[in-house]
């Protein structure tokens, strides 16, 4: 890519802190000089409020012309029927990889973690073909869900995370299931997972795990882990579980990619409790905007923001109050920029 070119890209400030969070990040990315011509697309709450309608067509169009999205955090509106705008995202562009890196900057509970977590995005049982049955004068009194995985969407984020590990210098990939129990669902996970980790013998070691004892290991030696292979809720919960390992869910960013678009989204939800208190923490989201530079090809615009954020976080101590800090959004950002 030539130098000085522009890079189109939709951006979604999103819910609750999602706007304090995206305008820190694209603060940093303008003064880092990064490519972004940002095209800005509402969804979400906000979206609701302006159109009636949480996932209007011109921010799909516009994230259809771009491929390329930055997003704040969003929430679905409860009630009224809407589905999840971000699993409707995902499913909308089939963004089959979420990708969420976990790797520590500030030693706290656990130290030197650094763990790749690769979840499947689009099957499994977030597909939620859920209903109630009816018993007597109860309308819902059974409630019933059911989960698609199907082999050739298993063997495709199988791929993507054995391609990753070879691409990134990985060692090792975990394959998680439950294939004990959900012998069906998750068997064919774990299957299809072991089939095309033969195509990598010998360059990427496998092993796997059964979800209940992997998160009890991610406590007791996280360290054991290299990277996670997991279906869709298995990799949600343990997701937020390595966040927890590195200092919570202000330090966990993630990528959901497909083959016709990337979206970039820090793990953290909306986090109504300290919206609009200007106290919430960019570092997710600044991380996943260092992921979205390496996607376009520019890692040397991404180290510059994860080297920014460590020497912000670590030699000058300035820190958000979730990370024990008094910094505020704007102060960790300001003094971000400065060091940059
Ligand atoms: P949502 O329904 O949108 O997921 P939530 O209530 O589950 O919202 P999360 O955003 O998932 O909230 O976060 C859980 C908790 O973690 C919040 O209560 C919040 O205090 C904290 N938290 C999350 N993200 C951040 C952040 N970027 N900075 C500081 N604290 C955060
Ligand atoms: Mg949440």
């Amino acid at each position: 890519m030539a130098t000085g070119e522009r890079i189109p890209a939709t951006l979604i400030p999103g819910d609750g802190i999602g706007p304090e969070v995206t305008k820190a990040t694209v603060d940093v990315l303008d003064a880092l000089g990064a490519p972004f011509e940002w095209e800005t697309q509402a969804a979400g709450m906000a979206a609701v409020d302006a159109t009636g309608d949480p996932l209007p067509q011109s921010t799909l169009d516009s994230i259809r012309r771009n491929k390329l999205a930055l997003k704040g955090p969003l929430t679905t509106p409860v009630g009224g029927g809407f589905r999840s705008v971000n699993v409707r995202l995902r499913e909308e562009f089939k963004l089959y990889a979420n990708l969420r890196p976990a790797k520590t900057i500030i030693p706290g509970r656990y130290e030197n973690i650094d763990i790749v977590l690769v979840r499947e995005n689009i099957e499994g049982l977030y597909v939620a073909h859920e209903y109630f049955v009816p018993v007597g004068d109860d309308p819902r009194a059974v409630a019933v869900s059911t989960g698609v995985n199907t082999r050739e969407g298993c063997r495709r984020i199988a791929r993507y995370a054995f391609d990753y590990a070879v691409k990134n210098g990985r060692k090792k990939v975990t394959i998680v299931h439950k294939a004990n129990v959900l012998k069906a669902l998750t068997g064919i996970f774990l299957e299809a997972a072991r089939d095309v980790a033969k195509e990598y013998a010998g360059r990427v070691e496998v092993d796997d795990r059964i979800v209940d004892a992997c998160a009890m290991q991610l406590v007791l030696n996280p360290w054991q882990f290299d990277m996670l292979l997991c279906t869709n809720l298995f990799g949600d919960i343990l997701s937020d579980q390595l966040a927890g390992l590195i200092g919570g869910l202000g330090m966990a960013p993630g990528a959901n990619i497909g083959d016709q678009a990337a979206i970039f989204e820090a793990v953290h939800g909306s986090a109504p409790d300290i919206a609009g208190k200007g106290v919430a923490n960019p570092v997710s989201l600044l991380l996943a905007a260092a992921m979205m530079l390496d996607h376009v090809g520019k890692q040397d615009l991404g180290n510059r923001i994860r080297n920014g954020i460590q020497a912000t976080l670590l030699e000058h101590n300035v820190r958000t109050r979730d990370l024990g800090g008094t910094a505020s959004t704007t102060e960790f950002t300001s003094a971000l920029i400065k060091r940059l």
